[in-house]
Order: C-alpha cells, then structure tokens, then sequence
C-alpha cells in the first residue's frame, strides 16, 4: 500500500476521536499543490530547472504551510505528552482528581493505550513530512526539501528527536509488567520500542517503525561516556546526566540544569539559551534505574558524593569571601 493510502487509513481509522483534537499533515493537499506544479512545469517551456532556485509556483505556500503544520504537531504532541506522564508520575490527590475529571477511566490500560497512539501520531506525521519532502525535490529537482529537513532539525522541530518521544518510549517500556521480560514493547504490528543497556555495548534505545525503519536514541551521556544518569534534555535535545550537565554550566547539581545561566552553551552544539528549557526525564530515569540496577546504586553513591563536594566547596569559597583569606 502507498504511503498516502496508509495515512489516509490512518487519520480516518478508529483514531478518528483522537485525532480530532490534533493538527496533522495536510498530506494529500500538499501532494495536489505538487501535483498541479507538476503539470504546470510541464506546459510551461521556458522554466529552467537547474537555475531554478526555488519554485514560483507553490513555494510561498507550500514551506511556510508545511513549517506551520510541523510546529502544531510539535505543540500538540509536547503538551499531551507532557499531560500523559505528569499523570504517571502524579501521586496522591492530583491522580485521583485527574480521574474523577477522566470518569474513573484513568487507567492503566487507557493510559499506555494513549501513549501508544501518541507514539503513532508523531511517528504518521514525520514520515508524512519525509515523504513531501522528497517529493518536492523530485518534482523540482531541488534541494529545498532537504534544506528545510535540516532547518526543522536546527530548530528543533525535527519530530522524531523530540526528547518527548524517547520520554514516551521509556514510559511504555515502563509500564511493562515484570512477568513480561526485557522484550521489546511491542504495539499494533508496526512500532515497537526496545532498550538495550548491555554492560559492553553502547546502551540505546530504538524504535521500530513502519517500513522496517528503524530510530536510535543513544543512551550515552556525552560528558562522562558513561549510560546516562538522572537524564536531562536540553532545549537543543541533547541529553546528559544531571550532574554532569550542571557542572558543565558552573550550575550547582541540587538547583538543577534549569538554575544554570542562560548564557551557557550546550557541551555538544555549543547553542545557547538551551538550559532554561531543559527537561527532566523522569519515565527514562525510571526505566534506567529498573534495567541497569547494579549500576545505577554504583552512581547514586558516586553522585551523593559529588553534590557533597560541590556543596562544600561553594561555602568554602563563600566563607573565603566574607572572611577575607
Ligand atoms: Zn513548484
Ligand atoms: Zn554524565
Ligand atoms: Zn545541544
């Protein structure tokens, strides 16, 4: 089955109640714009395709729109996310108010079948933009449609790098029951997340998707080397140990990556203003903490000990100043 007829199917399936409250990519009005661009090109003989730098015909529509659709689905897809593992992680009164609010249907089930559709939601809609893309460039033999993937990925657009997604493949894998094992989670016959956290391999984490594509999110703290520990995303995306991002920044640990200067620059991409948007990966510190145990106690005791020595180094230092010597 064409791609189209997928998406098709898809937005107009048994997700239909789903969908209704979120954007999509306008996929098959795209294609007719190109479509129509196609046939023009065609009867007009006097366009230059090597020289054409970009197309007169839909460019003014087609980028800015597809821009406008990507940053909707990034919004919808960040704030139900967002919701979704703030339910998880709620304790106490806040959970059972939420599910007074959801009529008692807050459940497991209704929780991770919602993660679930979020994963596919996110993951329809990026191949759908892929696939413009690609088609833009063939009609025009341009490039502008790889440009503008790059440009979605400089801005943090890119779905399929939002830390929110690795955040939603460590909540299903979460949710997992201990009879089940370490398999993958799988869910409908296309996704499926996995984590693999061997003590000599690279610790990943990847999803599977339609097509046999295939993500891989690397679970390798940039600045120790070492599998991440309490997991923050900076507002570019990269991801480190708490710690370790802290120190990096000059940011005391127990303030948190948030507390650091604005000014400080990611270790990775060098980006500024990324730290006040970091995010802290509470279900991927969760799963961590579940599949590398004896590891984790290791670092818990190792990372006591560095906010210690920060701590007291810092009023040291204080009471240098006040003091004098
Ligand atoms: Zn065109
Ligand atoms: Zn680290
Ligand atoms: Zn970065």
């Amino acid at each position: 089955m064409k791609f189209g007829e997928t998406f098709m199917e898809y937005l107009h399936g048994d997700r239909e109640w789903f969908l209704d409250k979120c954007s999509h990519v306008e996929y098959k009005r795209l294609k007719k714009v190109l479509k129509s661009c196609r046939t023009c090109r065609l009867n007009d003989s006097c366009t230059n395709e090597c020289e054409c730098k970009s197309c007169p015909l839909c460019d003014q529509l087609f980028f800015s729109e597809l821009m406008r659709e990507a940053l909707d689905i990034a919004g919808c897809f960040s704030t139900r996310v967002r919701h979704l593992l703030h339910l998880h992680v709620a304790g106490g009164i806040e959970r059972y108010m939420a599910r007074l609010v959801h009529c008692f249907k807050t459940d497991q089930t209704t929780m991770i079948q919602e993660g679930r559709m979020l994963i596919e939601y996110v993951t329809m809609n990026a191949i759908a933009i892929r696939k413009i893309l690609k088609k833009y460039d063939k009609v025009h033999s341009s490039v502008n449609g790889k440009n503008f993937k790059l440009k979605m990925r400089a801005e943090h657009i890119e779905l399929l790098q939002s830390p929110w997604l690795i955040e939603l493949g460590a909540f299903c894998l979460n949710f997992k029951r201990p009879g089940d094992g370490n398999s993958p989670s799988e869910f409908s016959t296309h996704f499926s997340f996995d984590v693999d956290v061997d003590v000599d391999d690279t610790p990943k984490m990847t999803l599977m998707l339609p097509d046999s594509m295939k993500l891989e999110y690397d679970l390798t703290c940039p600045i120790c080397l070492d599998t991440l520990f309490d997991p923050y995303a900076l507002g570019c995306g990269h991801l480190f140990c708490k710690s370790c991002v802290c120190l990096a920044a000059s940011a005391m640990i127990c303030d948190g990556p948030k507390a650091a200067s604005p000014e400080s620059k990611c270790p990775v991409c060098r980006e500024t203003g990324v730290y006040p948007k970091a995010l802290h990966m509470t279900e991927l510190d969760m799963l961590l903490k579940r599949r590398c145990k004896g590891y984790w106690k290791e670092r818990l005791t190792e990372e006591r000990a560095r906010v210690l020595k920060q701590t007291k180094d810092f009023w040291d230092s204080q009471t240098r100043f006040v003091v004098g010597y």
